[in-house]
């Protein structure tokens, strides 16, 4: 078996197969990354803080390295004024995640996943704009299967017809298609298609897997998880946020915090940058995963709030250990809470006062 690489739909039929996301929010929190513009110059500018990052994951236990090239495009080069670094850019950030995946901790290397995501400009009243978006997407693939792509995964659209778009750049590869949706606030797509009947037109047309990801928590992502698997053949993919959005607040764009907060950020909303009271624990994320394993998904993973402590806690969820499982908590030593004979009784009898 030793270096044997398995394709993504063999890995899906056998079991569940981790995807670490959320890279977004994990790089700005390392300190290499501005907020709000988010773009991923880090594999230009840090290329180890980036290849840190995927590692990261991978001993989490997350089977593909996703290239970092979220946001990398065109149009967001254009906003920044650095569209002369567009190509670089990619292609870094692609060589570093296949570096990484085929330096697997176990026989087996991880699978690299070449990235397009929303665009931002694409526009269903506007044709014009999909001509533009068809560009965006095309140069992209073309860089990711250029540099050795695995797979490819399309994430994050909000717009129907942006996401068939982009599936339909993927499929003309041959490799397999990840693609998953991130309806806003609204729950319906920004075209009026709904989100199940997204999900079962991307699976019409050739999604190999099909889901969510992003915007959404475990709480506002689950209902339509549940709707999507009962109507897909398909394999399914789910990648909530870590935050806990609810039914007035179903995406993080608008999520409040009415937890105590002392000190609101200067900004319009605690998105992006003052979150942090708003977070899931592990064990919320661990209960989702299972859930939706349960259910029959099996592509799963954390997108924005990711870090590889939750990405342990989704591949423990169901069932697998993975190298950081080594580390996982033991309060049987902790020197208040522990129950080892050596933990002194009179710091156990404090235990409600600590
Ligand atoms: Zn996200």
């Amino acid at each position: 078996m030793k270096n044997k690489k398995r394709d993504l739909i063999e890995r899906l039929n056998s079991g569940p197969v981790i995807c670490a996301e959320g890279f977004l929010f994990e790089i700005e929190r390392r300190g290499y990354m501005a907020s709000g513009q988010f773009v991923p110059m880090v594999s230009l500018e840090h290329p180890e803080a980036l290849e840190n990052l995927h590692r990261d994951f991978q001993h989490a236990g997350s089977d593909i390295v996703q290239a970092f090239t979220y946001n990398g495009h065109r149009e967001k080069m254009r906003v920044i004024n650095k569209e002369e670094l567009l190509e670089p850019l990619n292609r870094s950030a692609l060589k570093i995640a296949k570096k990484v995946a085929n330096s697997p901790i176990g026989s087996e290397p991880n699978l690299m996943a070449g990235n397009i995501s929303n665009s931002n400009i694409w526009n269903d009243k506007n044709p014009k704009s999909h001509i533009e978006v068809e560009k965006i997407f095309t140069e992209m693939i073309g860089w990711a299967v250029d540099e050795g792509a695995d797979i490819l995964i399309g994430e994050t659209f909000y717009y129907a017809g942006e996401a068939y778009k982009a599936l339909e750049v993927m499929k003309k590869t041959n490799l397999p298609c990840v693609i998953t949706i991130a309806p806003m606030g609204e729950n319906i797509m920004r075209d009026g298609v709904s989100i199940v009947d997204t999900c079962k037109e991307l699976e019409q047309r050739g999604g190999d897997v099909v889901g969510m990801n992003c915007f959404r928590g475990p709480a506002t992502m689950m209902p339509y998880l549940k709707e999507i698997r009962k109507v897909l053949k398909c394999h399914v993919a789910a990648l909530p946020i870590n935050f806990r959005t609810t039914k007035e607040h179903p995406t993080f764009f608008n999520l409040p915090d009415n937890n105590g907060c002392t000190c609101h950020t200067p900004h319009k909303t605690p998105f992006p940058t003052a979150l942090d009271p708003l977070q899931c624990n592990r064990y919320e994320i661990g209960k989702f995963t299972k859930e939706a394993f349960d259910l029959g998904v099996n592509y799963l993973g954390v997108c924005c709030g990711a870090n590889p402590m939750l990405i342990r806690e989704v591949a423990e969820s169901v069932g697998l250990k993975v190298p950081a499982s080594k580390y996982r908590e033991d309060m049987s030593t902790h020197f208040i809470y522990g129950t080892h004979k050596r933990i002194a009784k009179h710091m156990k009898d404090y235990a409600d006062k600590a």
